[in-house]
């Protein structure tokens, strides 16, 4: 017995450390906790782990993004339970310490199992408890057995609401330099709507953010699907200039609540373009893309899920239409880095918005955190 209580003594000290870990890491650079919820993957969509030093505060100070992991879940439906995540343990003794509970103010909006852990690596499923239309964060935490209180590791749950799927409608020039428009293409050059929205769908579940392709519109003029917009008011076969794309919204003919249209070029040898985030037309050029595959078709994260360059522009072109990234959206129109997600990332990781500067073309599939509720939101607007 005494032996035990000797072993029990040495884990305390452990538990110790824990706790000066907490207040420590508030100030300063964390160092690598002995308990920790963390992916189950080695990346993971929907999990945003502590990255020290990298903030979203307007002050560029620390916030709990530096050392507090965040995972996503919807209110409801299928994607309203979530095993993305564990929890790490320094040892199998070190198990019956510690309890993994919902935080006080969290047992109306999610659950969690196991509540007694086994083992260094335990799996968590969380469970949601609200139906709802609103963003809000729920807590996990890892405590201490003997006291019940404290706590010496935490887990945000970001709860999202489940958005109405953002159906997309396609559209393309029928030669490569004139101004007459197909409906719902479905051949070469392009990406088709299928593959196109699959690939952004993929990427956007870490977001409850669901797309899916658009019926075309009945055919409303002579020809049976063709319509023609004469855009192209200096002639030099581009969409370049916002007098360009005034012709476009001006137009009427683009009524899907997002609208991918694939234009011949666009100006200055960009691969794709939203020119204003308020809007739902994402422009993509076509003769700026090789298709199918090629060049940068593998995900840059597993080598795994790959396809055309195409399809994943399309995926990252999206994320602009639903305001990503929120840390530079609201950026001057003007500057490079508006709207592109050129902070630190992960080990393992990419991100989907990523410049063109910076490793653009490869883009990934990991978000962060705030992308997750800006994404959401957005597709709640966007969609009514
Ligand atoms: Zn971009």
């Amino acid at each position: 017995m005494k032996k035990i209580t000797c072993k029990a003594a040495i884990l305390g000290v452990l538990v110790l450390g824990c706790l000066e870990f907490k207040d420590y890491a508030y100030n300063g650079p964390a160092p690598t906790p002995s308990v920790e919820f963390k992916a189950r993957e080695a990346f993971s969509e929907g999990f945003d782990p502590p990255l020290s030093g990298d903030t979203d505060t307007a002050t560029g100070a620390a916030d709990e993004g530096d050392w507090v992991p965040h995972t996503s879940i919807a209110r409801s439906g299928p994607d309203g339970v979530n095993e993305r995540c564990k929890l790490v343990l320094p040892s199998n003794e070190a198990a019956a310490l510690y309890e993994i509970v919902v935080a006080a103010n969290s047992t109306q909006l999610i659950s969690v199992t196991p509540s007694a852990p086994s083992g260094v690596n335990i799996n968590i499923r969380i469970t949601s408890l609200a139906d709802g239309a609103i963003v809000q964060k729920a807590t996990i935490q890892a405590r201490l057995t003997s006291d019940h209180t404290t706590v010496v590791a935490q887990l945000y749950v970001l709860l999202l609401p489940v958005r109405t799927t953002v159906q997309c409608k396609f559209y393309r020039v029928s030669n490569l330099n004139d101004n007459e428009f197909i409906e719902n293409p479905t051949e070469n050059p392009v990406a088709s709507p299928g593959e196109a929205t699959a690939e952004a769908d993929s990427r956007m579940r870490q977001a409850v953010v669901s797309v899916s392709p658009a019926p075309p519109d009945p055919p409303v003029y002579g020809d049976f699907s063709k319509r023609t917009l004469g855009f192209d008011l200096d002639g030099n076969q581009k969409l370049s200039g916002d007098n360009e794309y005034q012709v476009f919204v001006n137009s009427g003919m683009f009524t899907g609540k997002c609208n991918v249209i694939y234009v011949s070029w666009l100006a200055e040898g960009y691969g794709g373009m939203v020119f204003d985030v308020e809007s739902k037309l994402l422009f993509i050029a076509q003769n700026a893309w090789t298709f199918p595959g090629g060049g940068f078709s593998d995900d840059p994260e597993d080598g795994s899920s790959a396809s055309s360059q195409m399809e994943r522009l399309v995926a990252h072109e999206f994320g602009h239409y639903l305001k990503l990234c929120s840390r530079t959206i609201n950026l001057g129109a003007g500057d490079p880095r508006r709207g592109h997600d050129d902070y630190p990332l992960p080990s393992g990781t990419a991100t989907l918005m990523r410049g063109g500067d910076n490793g653009g073309g490869r883009f990934g599939r990991w978000m962060r955190h705030e992308d997750w509720v800006q994404a959401n939101i957005t597709a709640g607007v966007k969609t009514q």
